[in-house]
């Protein structure tokens, strides 16, 4: 039996790799993180330090009826090391969790330094190693070498390199006096399903057609130029299939209505008419709440989003949970490959933690870092590994990414609309999700109490 065996190695000391290390080395496991930089650079990333925050400063709302701030809450329960740290580092923010970022780092090298369990090494890792526990928490940037590797473990349909997210919304805020359910061709075949539609006059859809191509985009960074000008040039396959839809409604008036807006088959039931074209929002949770805009990847700004896509019939006070958009994000197709301790289901001693995992934004990276962290120590230890309820946030992200339908996989945040439904309905949307919020913190307490 190899020496490292008991030997934690974690892959990427960003927010989830830091999180993982710390838990694991508080459950009594001698850790080796590895971070590349600042020898090896990301093209986001702008020095060495640790859990260096790439974008924004701000981890989001600390408000226990907003889902981060809920999630925030319940990794104070579990002792998180990096929420100590922001707590540490905080700027004034109002009700967001904003940090001093040079600051953030070095309160959480420190500490990670300081632990007689932990040991940082400054190097790039290129192979995962088959004789120890691994962390894989490499990020949205991993390395080109390990990002092969991950291919060679997951399989290569398992591996993305770009996000083009179509936005998703709450069922509640469709209107169904407008949108209808249908079938194509009434047809509930594999691809087809139920799916709600949104139905446009010729009128409706030149306008939207219009609004939609003269909206303002997000400008990509330098490191994401290579999609852009793979647009552009039209090449690259992957986009071809998964074009923005402001560059395709850009070739022509038609190009929507002939494409992901067909209306074929999908015959009003309530005018015996075929719509000028159709928008279909596909259900994106088991318990409904949620749905898809079917083929509307989009690369425009949020408040964009909001004005134009806000001009389809029925959803005209649509709530989006997520926006559309397009950017570098090497993720894995957690449901099949992981289960929802965050173990691989084919190589047990294999953990995944972060952006990595197909969690969205710092927040739940981080506690997608602390349940690895927590599972490496049990697994080393020969101890169950945990699963966190799915009536927390944190429990309710890991259960969608490793059990929603792997063909439409993509990464999801924090949100209310992933937990399973309350016991007793509420019409109030504020009464609902402090009820949301009261119910996960009561799980998270209960479980970490005894932890
Ligand atoms: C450009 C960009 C902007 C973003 N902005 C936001 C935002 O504003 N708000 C938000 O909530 N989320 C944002 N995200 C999403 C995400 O929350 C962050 O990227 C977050 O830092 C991800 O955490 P992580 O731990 O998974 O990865 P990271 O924090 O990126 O950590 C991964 C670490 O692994 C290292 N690494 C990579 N390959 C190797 C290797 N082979 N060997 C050793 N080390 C390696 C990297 O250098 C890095 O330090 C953004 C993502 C990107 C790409």
């Amino acid at each position: 039996m190899s020496k490292n065996n008991n030997k934690l190695m974690v892959i990427g000391g960003g927010l989830a790799g830091c999180e993982a290390a710390w838990q694991a080395a508080e459950r009594g496991i001698s850790v080796e993180i590895y971070e590349m930089r600042p020898k090896v650079t990301t093209g986001a990333h702008t020095g060495g330090d640790l859990a260096e925050l790439v974008c924004s400063n701000s981890l989001g709302s600390n408000l226990k009826d907003r889902a981060s701030g809920v999630l925030k809450e319940e990794l104070r329960i579990a002792g998180s090391l990096l929420v100590e740290c922001a707590e540490k580092a905080a700027v004034p923010a109002g009700n967001a969790l904003a940090v001093d970022r040079k600051v953030f780092s070095s309160e959480i090298e420190n500490r990670l330094t300081g632990h007689s369990g932990i040991k940082i090494i400054r190097e790039e890792i290129k192979h995962i190693p088959d004789d120890r526990p691994v962390i894989l928490a490499s990020g949205p940037l991993s390395s080109p070498s390990i990002s092969q590797e991950i291919t060679k473990i997951c399989g290569t349909d398992n591996l993305f390199f770009y996000d083009a997210i179509a936005p998703i919304i709450e069922y509640s805020s469709i209107d169904l006096n407008t949108a209808y359910i249908a079938s194509r061709y009434d047809k509930n075949n594999e691809d087809d399903g139920d799916y709600i539609n949104c139905p446009f006059s010729k009128d409706e859809y030149e306008a939207f057609v219009n609004a939609l191509t003269s909206a303002q985009r997000i400008p990509l960074k330098t490191f994401e130029a290579d999609i852009d000008s793979g647009v552009q040039a039209g090449k690259m396959s992957f986009f071809e299939g998964c074009l923005p839809v402001e560059v395709l409604a850009g070739r022509s008036m038609q190009a929507l209505a002939f494409g992901p807006m067909r209306p074929v088959g999908l015959i009003d039931p309530r005018t015996g008419k075929r719509p000028w074209a159709v928008l279909q929002l596909r259900q994106d949770n088991l318990s409904g709440s949620l749905y898809n805009m079917v083929g509307f990847q989009t690369n425009l700004l949020h408040k964009e989003q909001e004005r134009v896509f806000r001009m389809i019939p029925g959803l005209e006070n649509a709530q989006f949970v997520r926006y559309g958009q397009m950017h570098r994000n090497t993720y894995i197709c957690a449901p099949g490959v992981l289960n929802a301790s965050l173990q691989m289901i084919k190589h047990p001693s294999v953990f995944f933690a972060g952006q990595l995992c197909g969690v969205e934004g710092y927040m739940g990276n981080i506690a997608a870092g602390l349940l690895a962290g927590i599972n490496a120590s049990r697994y080393i230890n020969g101890g169950k590994l945990l699963t966190l309820p799915d009536e927390m946030i944190s429990g309710a992200l890991f259960k969608y990414i490793s059990s929603s339908d792997p063909k439409h996989f993509q990464p999801m945040k924090a949100n209310f609309g992933i937990l399973p439904p309350l016991e007793n309905k509420t019409k109030s949307k504020r009464e609902r999700y402090l009820l949301y919020s009261q119910r996960a913190l009561n799980k998270a307490n209960e479980l970490f109490r005894k932890e």
